[in-house]
C-alpha cells in the first residue's frame, strides 16, 4: 500500500510508520467503471484514510509484475507446486497437469514433494530419477518430521509465493509452519506435535484449522485468498479450494513449451518448425521415447477439443 498524503494534516506521520496497519478499503468507483479489478497482492494507492476507524479508499492500482488467475493473485514471484509422495499417492498425470498450469504462467516454479517419511529411501531415489527425466529437480520434505523444510523456507524467502497442489498434500500444514509467529500463526515451538506412529488422525490437529478460523472462513467452503507473512520475509498465499488446474490459458501451441523436456529438445534443434505440434510431423523428432509424451498428447487433445468449442 502506498498511502496518499491527503494534506488535511490530521496525521502527520509518514506512510512508512504505518507499515503493517490493516485498512478496510472501498474501491473508488472509477476503477470499477474501467473494470480495474483489485487483486490480492496488488500494490495500491490509498487515500481518504481514517486512521482511527482504519478505513480508506483505493484510488489506483499500480502496474502488475505478474498475475495469475486461478487463484487470483497479483505480483506473484514464485510458485511452489506441492504434492505428497503418499497419502494421497503421487499420481504422475495429475502432477503433470499442475506443472503445465504452473509453467504456463511464466512465473518461476519449485516442485516440492511432501510426506517423504512415508516412503522408503529406494522409492524416493526412484522418484528423483524419474522426475529428473522430466527435467525437474524436486525438493523432498516432510512437514511432519520437518525434514527438508529449511531448504523450502530458503527458496521462499523475500518473495511472494503461491502454493498449488491437490488437496490433502499438506499445503495448509506447510503454510502454517512457515508463517511468521508475529502474525499469530505458525506455532512451531512445539516440537512434539508430529507423532507419526499415531498416523494422520492425530496429525489432524487444530493448528491447521486455526489458520482458517482466525481469518474467519471455513477451511473448504470459501475461495478467499490471503497473503500471509512468513518468518523468512515475504508472503505465502493461502489458497483454500484452488486445486483443479483449468489449463484455460494454455493453447495448443503453447502447451509444448510447458514441458521442459520439449523446451530442451527444441533448444537442441530437434524441431525447428514454428507451428509444430510435435505429433509426428515429418522432420520433427520431438515425438518419441520420453515418459510424458502420452500425457502431452492427452492434454493436447483436451485443449484442441476446448478450442474447437470456444
Ligand atoms: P492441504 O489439503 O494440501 O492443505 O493438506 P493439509 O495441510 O490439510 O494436510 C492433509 C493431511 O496431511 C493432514 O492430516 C496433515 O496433518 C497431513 N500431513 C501434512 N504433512 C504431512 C507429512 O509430512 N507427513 C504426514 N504423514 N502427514 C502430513
Ligand atoms: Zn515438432
Amino acid at each position: 500500500v502506498v498511502v496518499k498524503d491527503d494534506g488535511d494534516g490530521d496525521d502527520p506521520s509518514s506512510s512508512s510508520s504505518k507499515d503493517g496497519v490493516e485498512l478496510l478499503c472501498v474501491v473508488r468507483a472509477v476503477l470499477k467503471k474501467i473494470r480495474r479489478r483489485v487483486l490480492v497482492g496488488d500494490k495500491v494507492l490509498v487515500g481518504s484514510i481514517d486512521w482511527v476507524d482504519r478505513r480508506g479508499m483505493i484510488e489506483n492500482v499500480f502496474q502488475r509484475r505478474s498475475e495469475i488467475l486461478d487463484p487470483p493473485v497479483a505480483n506473484v514471484d514464485h510458485l511452489l507446486v506441492l504434492f505428497s509422495l503418499d497419502q494421497p499417492k503421487l499420481e504422475p498425470f495429475t502432477l503433470t497437469r499442475f506443472l503445465v498450469e504452473a509453467e504456463s504462467t511464466g512465473i518461476p516454479l519449485t516442485l516440492a514433494l511432501n510426506k517423504c517419511e512415508l516412503i522408503t529411501e529406494e522409492e524416493l531415489e526412484s522418484w528423483k530419477m524419474r522426475l529428473r527425466g522430466w527435467n525437474y529437480e524436486p525438493f523432498f520434505c516432510s512437514v511432519g518430521t520437518k525434514a527438508g523444510l529449511d531448504a523450502i523456507a530458503f527458496v521462499l524467502r523475500d518473495q511472494t509465493s503461491v502454493i498449488v497442489g491437490p488437496s490433502g498434500v499438506g499445503k495448509s500444514s506447510l503454510i502454517n509452519i512457515l508463517r511468521s509467529s508475529s502474525d499469530g500463526g505458525g506455532n512451531v515451538e512445539d516440537e512434539n506435535w508430529f507423532e507419526p506412529i499415531l498416523g494422520n488422525k492425530w496429525f489432524e490437529d487444530q493448528r491447521v484449522g486455526e489458520v482458517s478460523t482466525r481469518s474467519g472462513r471455513g477451511k473448504h467452503t470459501t475461495r478467499n485468498v490471503s497473503l500471509l507473512p512468513i518468518s523468512e520475509g515475504g508472503y505465502l498465499a493461502d489458497t483454500p479450494g484452488f486445486n483443479q488446474p483449468s489449463l484455460l490459458k494454455v493453447t495448443k501451441h503453447s502447451l509444448a513449451l510447458c514441458f521442459p523436456e520439449i523446451r530442451k529438445m527444441i533448444e537442441e534443434e530437434k524441431c525447428g518448425f514454428k507451428d509444430c505440434l510435435h505429433i509426428g510431423e515429418p522432420g520433427c523428432v520431438v515425438k518419441g521415447e520420453w515418459e510424458r509424451y502420452p500425457y502431452y498428447l492427452q492434454l493436447l487433445d483436451e485443449i484442441r477439443v476446448r478450442e474447437e468449442f470456444q
